[in-house]
């Protein structure tokens, strides 16, 4: 059965979200298999966006995703890691659909910075790489 590593993001747990973005994965019917709240170090970050970090934007990813404690978790199901990022929706909050939990739960900032909730595997090499870092 496939696996994808998720986290519910700094602005999801400060506005009380953590229940109704995991209502959302037991109604789908995905195993949640690992869950555990935690605070992101720098090098966690670092290793984990080791694709974003030359990228002008990383800073605000840091500031974003350090603001506050993360719940990482690993869902189990067929498919789920393409079926995650449809729940998820697309990146930016103004680009999601309703239905999604970026396009119910988010909404674009003036800043340009992208807080969106939640983060999803895009790939079977990444959902092995991720799960691998943050659950050892
Ligand atoms: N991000 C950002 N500015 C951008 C692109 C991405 O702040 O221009 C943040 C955003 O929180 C996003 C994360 O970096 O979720 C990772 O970007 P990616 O392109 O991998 O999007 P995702 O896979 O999360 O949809
Ligand atoms: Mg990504």
């Amino acid at each position: 059965m496939e696996k994808t590593f998720f986290i519910i993001k700094p602005d999801g747990v400060r506005r009380s979200l953590i229940g109704h973005v995991i209502a959302r994965v037991e109604i789908r019917g995905f195993t949640l298999e690992k869950l555990e709240m935690r605070d992101v170090s720098r090098e966690m970050l670092d290793r984990h966006y080791a694709d974003l970090v030359d990228k002008p934007f990383y800073p605000e990813i840091v500031s974003y995703m350090t603001s506050g404690p993360v719940v990482i978790g690993v869902l189990k199901g067929s498919d789920v890691i393409h079926s995650w990022r449809k729940m998820m929706g697309a990146t930016n909050p103004s680009d999601a659909l309703p239905g999604t939990i970026r396009g119910d739960f988010a909404h674009a900032s003036d800043d340009g910075s992208v807080e969106n909730i939640v983060h999803g595997s895009d790939s079977t090499e990444s959902a092995a790489r991720e799960i691998a870092l943050w659950f050892n």
